[in-house]
């Protein structure tokens, strides 16, 4: 008989192939195989909290997907490890959690309203998010935040996603980006999977969108969109929406949504003030322990006045360009060389896109092309994202100067990204060991010591 480990390691890249890599990587890569017992198929989950949901959400494509797999046809069941007495003892204890936790998928731990640095550019709408964090669905409903690229708009939605999960462990909680929802909304109508969508989206306590303008003018998208807002408002469950412009400016959007977004109230962030980003840079420091004068910080804040993001990035590549170099403090001076190509003046080489995704395949043990290809399972996606952060922090390509190198994605596509990394870092072992070992292959590739 066909082992439930043979079984399962043929259903895993039809799985892969099937789901967002967010949901494959959250709900399937974990799952254990124990054993078949006549027809059915025994998966084991890591704690309850998995059980319930993958029960609830995921049991119809799993099934369908060890079916094709194997030419088969099994059921599934879904045990947690107490259900069963003679699981393998290698299995990883589940995660401590009681059988009434919520699902709780997409949500940065790393962004938290610890880490939000306030001022007058964002006093208005961190008020606002903590006010509906503290009460949800009965402050403000929906939570519309909206501002420029690189302000705090996402890492303020995971906050409150972090906040909420914190004071109601049982809730059921979703961080989604406009286009992992379209793309959701796309494999659902493509799989006739309509109602495991509806499923996952309807049962929420709360919903937190990213980048709403990404599904103006996507028809069937919008329309799910329509129908998720009405189902969950109208049972009185919090919805927040981010989007780089208020709502009466977004075009495409239909009217009906424009109008439900008004609903609620509508919160703008600015670009902050120098003595904000100088706190924003601070705080970075501390928590990353790394040792730069005031004088320093200021010079980059007074570099980067529109953009949070850029303003990172840039810390970003003079922390990684003093490590290089071996350096203990960084001072003003140090500062203004790397970000005047200190590198290429002192007659060195240049970190290039090329050689960082070289040395980034080769850490993997893949190769450029696959880098560079649109797969997206996870063996290839996590090195790609890693390679476009690095690209990011340590040259001076725009994001969509990155996307055309990679392949020619998106330029939101890079964005999300470097941003999935840059949460990733100190908070993942393997992100955070790639990215340092990375770079130091770069370093003594370039002989930059
Ligand atoms: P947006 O979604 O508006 O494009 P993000 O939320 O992704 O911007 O912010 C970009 C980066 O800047 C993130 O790393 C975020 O943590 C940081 N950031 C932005 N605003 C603040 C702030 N007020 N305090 C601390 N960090 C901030
Ligand atoms: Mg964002």
């Amino acid at each position: 008989m066909v082992s439930a480990q043979v079984i399962w390691a043929k259903a895993l890249p039809v799985l892969q192939e099937r789901m967002t890599p967010t949901s494959y990587k959250t709900w399937i890569k974990d799952i254990m195989p124990i054993s078949v017992e006549g027809n059915t198929l025994i998966l084991m989950a890591q704690s309850e909290m998995y059980l319930t949901t993958l029960r609830q959400f995921y049991s119809n494509i799993v099934t369908e997907c060890v079916n094709e797999a194997n030419s088969s046809n099994y059921t599934i069941s879904f045990i947690v490890k107490e259900d069963k007495e003679d699981t393998p003892t290698s299995v990883p204890t589940p995660a401590q959690s009681t059988s009434d936790a919520g699902v709780f998928f997409g949500v940065q731990s790393k962004y938290t309203f610890d880490t939000f640095v306030t001022g007058e550019s964002n006093r208005f709408a961190h008020a606002a998010a903590v006010a509906v964090a503290d009460n949800p669905a009965s402050a403000y409903n929906p939570l519309y935040i909206y501002g420029g690229s690189g302000l705090g708009k996402t890492h303020m939605l995971h906050a409150i996603g972090n906040y909420v999960h914190n004071m109601h462990p049982e809730f059921n909680i979703c961080f989604v980006s406009s286009e992992d929802f379209t793309n959701d909304v796309i494999a659902a109508i493509k799989y006739d999977k309509r109602e495991e969508l509806r499923k996952k989206y309807r049962n929420l306590d709360l919903l937190l969108v990213d980048d709403i303008q990404f599904i103006g003018g996507k028809e069937a998208t919008e329309m799910e969109f329509f129908n998720t807002f009405n189902a969950l408002h109208g049972s009185n469950k919090q919805i927040v929406i981010t989007s780089d412009q208020s709502p009466n400016d977004l075009p495409f959007l239909q009217e009906r949504l424009r109008t439900r977004f008004s609903w609620g109230i509508t919160a703008d962030i600015k670009p902050p003030d120098v003595e904000t980003r100088v706190a924003i840079l601070k705080g970075k420091a501390e928590r990353d322990d790394v040792n730069i004068t005031n004088d320093a910080l200021l010079y980059m804040a007074e570099q980067y006045n529109s953009n949070v993001r850029e303003l990172e990035s840039c810390y970003n590549r003079i922390v990684l360009y003093a490590n290089f170099s071996k350096r203990s403090m960084i001072d003003r001076s140090f500062a203004e060389s790397v970000l005047k190509d200190y590198v290429s003046s002192e007659g060195k080489h240049m970190v290039t896109p090329d050689l960082i995704k070289q040395v980034t395949a080769n850490y993997f043990g893949i190769t450029v092309e696959d880098l560079v290809s649109s797969r997206r399972d996870k063996r290839i996606a996590v090195p790609r994202h890693v390679a476009m952060y690095l690209c990011r922090t340590l040259t001076n390509i725009s994001y969509p100067d990155i996307g055309k190198a990679f392949g020619g994605k998106h330029y939101s596509t890079v964005m999300y990204s470097c941003d999935q990394i840059a949460g990733e870092i100190g908070q993942k072992l393997d992100i955070t060991t790639a990215i340092d070992d990375i770079t130091n292959r770069l370093t003594n590739d370039l002989s930059l010591k």
